[in-house]
């Protein structure tokens, strides 16, 4: 187990300067004074993948450290970030050459800056884009959620990460404490599904074969939208984890409530990573009903499992090759069901983690809560942006 290389992902802040509506992170901030620390970056294990997240990440000033220091235990580093900061993005691109980084862009511009409460938010990210496109930073991407008021943006989007030579990651809407939110819901799931459709179809069009396997994400996104059982087992904290700025290890950032395996500011990773609390998370981990379908815990399975995906994108190239034919969403039963009136939109809900009368728990330190009372964190943050 200690010589594993690990799949991790370290969100170094809960604090955040944009809005988004399907996620109430901003308003749970973490106090910068008790984030994850360098001392207890130097416990990580080894990892071939490491994702930086927030909140948003490049609020702290000390990005840059935490990247060196990140990599002399990860062989590869993702930045997720809403693009705001582009000074500092760029700075910290000019220092590590081979670092990725991926913004968010939620939609064109009028979609994007309604849905993530960033004044000016998409000619910022855009730009952010543009400039490390310029400077030839060769691991550069989009990220976007897709859900209802975006959805007709999806393939436009596409579009233009094509057009600029970059990766094109999506997601759906999520509940979970992390996005301190449990409302979270597609409502036409017919129309969300359909343009999943023209976006399977465009990347099984390409020839590159990392774009077929992320026709094989898509599709499984139709899936999970109609609240399905995944496609893939889903391994979190097997051999991938999240750490929270708390130093607290957990298995993922898609559950309920915060689940802890260890925390690695008071603990060393061998004790913690092989505790009976780890091991009985990892218990719970096997019966999860989530279901949920995000980068983090899909593509350790896709590696993992990859005769399920490649058997998929075989059977799809050979049919639009010899046969002429496209992808259809119909070839998701659940999707022939809904149409055909076999299943209701009530029952599709049941089936999602939305819960109107949930309490979220945003799994905040108590420290963290006490000064949410006095406002101080809003003004760090309005300070932050100020200062950009
Ligand atoms: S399905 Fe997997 S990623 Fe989602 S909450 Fe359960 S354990 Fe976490």
């Amino acid at each position: 187990m200690a010589d594993k290389k690990l799949n991790g992902t370290v969100i170094v802040t809960y604090r955040c300067n944009a809005r988004c509506t399907m996620c109430n992170r901003y308003k749970a901030p973490s106090r910068p004074e008790e984030e994850i620390s360098i001392e207890t970056i130097k416990k990580f294990p080894k990892m071939y993948f490491t994702n930086i997240t927030g909140g948003e990440p490049f609020i702290r000033e000390d990005l840059a450290d935490i990247v060196r220091e990140l990599y002399k235990k990860s062989d590869r580093i993702v930045i997720s970030t809403n693009g705001f900061f582009t000074d500092r993005i760029i700075k910290l691109c000019e220092e590590f050459p081979n670092v990725g980084i991926r913004i968010s862009i939620e939609g064109l511009e009028e979609t994007n800056n309604k849905i993530r409460g960033l004044q000016d938010g998409y000619n910022k990210g855009y730009s952010t884009l543009k400039k490390l496109v310029e400077m030839k930073h060769p691991d550069v991407g989009f990220g976007m959620t897709v859900q209802d008021t975006n959805a007709r943006d999806l393939v436009a989007l596409y579009e233009k990460s094509n057009e600029l030579n970059m990766e094109f990651a999506t997601a759906s809407l999520h509940n979970s404490f992390y996005f301190v939110e449990a409302k979270n819901i597609i409502k036409d799931r017919m129309m969300v599904a359909k343009e999943f459709e023209k976006l399977v179809n465009e990347l099984l069009k390409s020839n590159s074969p990392k774009k077929w396997f992320r026709a094989y994400f898509n599709h499984g996104l139709i899936n999970y939208i109609f609240g399905q059982k995944r496609l893939l087992p889903c391994d979190m904290s097997f051999d991938t984890f999240f750490i929270d700025p708390y130093g607290d290890v957990m298995p993922c950032n898609g559950t309920k409530d915060k689940e802890v395996m260890g925390n690695l500011n008071e603990q060393t990773w061998d004790e913690l990573w092989n505790s009976e609390q780890a091991e009985a998370i990892r218990k719970k981990v096997r019966c999860c009903d989530r279901n949920c379908w995000m980068i983090g815990s899909v593509s350790p399975a896709m590696h993992k499992y990859i005769w399920k995906p490649a058997i998929w994108v075989i059977k799809h190239k050979f049919l639009r090759f010899w046969k002429k034919e496209k992808y259809s969403m119909y070839e998701n039963k659940i999707v022939r069901d809904f149409r055909e009136g076999k299943v209701t939109k009530e029952e599709l809900d049941k089936c999602s983690t939305c819960d109107m009368n949930a309490k979220v728990n945003d799994g905040l330190s108590k420290e963290s809560i006490k000064q949410l009372k006095s406002k101080f964190e809003k003004k760090i943050i309005e300070k932050d942006i100020d200062e950009q």
